[in-house]
């Protein structure tokens, strides 16, 4: 079984992706902020599309669905809870349910903390996550409907992943991030390096993604509230690893880097 992923560049810096399960040609898109170049990667590929998978209901995520839906008769896919804040939904999805794209199957995750619905589609037989904005590539979403706490436990569940899984998540924001992350974190050899690859692809116009859920352990700030420099720098020695995480994401709010 095999599930291909294209990325398609989206808005300024969102992603959104087609995903292609191998076997059988059924095809989903996560997250279509607009229709045009979804519909231009359709054509030019020469297939229709059966499904849309929506992670949470801001318009930069949602904004082509009904666009999407007129042209190809794909149906809908999002989180029950936010059916009313949604596009009209024809599969209502919640923590643990199972969503199957021909002979691919995505576990469906709730990781609240940027909205309350957020939903992140995890393809366990590939190890593909589509996590959109809550974990980016060394960063993570606003906390924009959610605390800390319910944030920091979305990203644990994330970060409990197998570290080979792939991380693609809603918007290259990995550069600003790297800037953020160095500034906490700036002993961190393997987050150094990391920050050094993030500007080579961007300088040509590659994206970032996908991470892994190991390299994110590794450099991620938001993964590393438990990690003793970066208590140090921010004189939390002795805080939780909660109260770390929302240190972290308060100076991030603020950070001009
Ligand atoms: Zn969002
Ligand atoms: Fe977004």
């Amino acid at each position: 079984m095999s599930l291909a992923v294209e990325i398609v560049p989206l808005l300024s810096d969102n992603y959104g992706y087609l995903l292609t399960d191998s076997q059988t040609g059924a095809a989903a898109f996560v997250d279509p902020a607009e229709a045009g170049p979804v519909l231009d990667r359709l054509r030019a590929k020469g297939v229709g599309l059966d499904w849309i998978l929506l992670t949470h209901h801001h318009g930069d995520h949602v904004a082509g669905t009904a666009e999407l839906v007129a042209a190809t008769g794909a149906r809908v896919a999002g989180a029950g809870a936010d059916a009313h804040r949604l596009p009209p939904l024809d599969r209502a999805l919640a923590e643990d349910d199972r969503f199957e794209l021909g002979r691919s199957t995505a576990r469906v995750l709730a990781t609240p903390g940027h909205t309350t619905g957020h939903l992140s589609f995890l393809f366990e037989a590939s190890g593909d996550l589509f996590c959109a904005d809550t974990l980016f590539v060394l960063g993570c979403g606003r906390l924009i409907e959610g605390d800390a706490p319910t944030m920091w436990a979305s990203l644990q569940k994330l970060a409990g992943l197998p570290e080979a899984t792939r991380v693609w998540c809603g918007h290259e924001y990995t550069q600003a991030n790297a800037r953020f992350a160095l500034s906490v974190d700036p002993d961190n050899a393997a987050l150094r390096a990391r920050a050094a690859e993030v500007d080579r692809l961007r300088a040509e116009g590659r994206p970032t993604v996908p991470s892994t859920i190991g390299a994110e352990r590794a450099t991620n700030p938001f993964l590393r509230a438990a990690d003793p420099s970066i208590r140090r720098r921010l004189g939390l020695e002795r805080a939780s690893d909660a109260e770390v995480f929302a240190a972290l994401r308060r100076a991030k709010d603020v950070f001009r880097g």
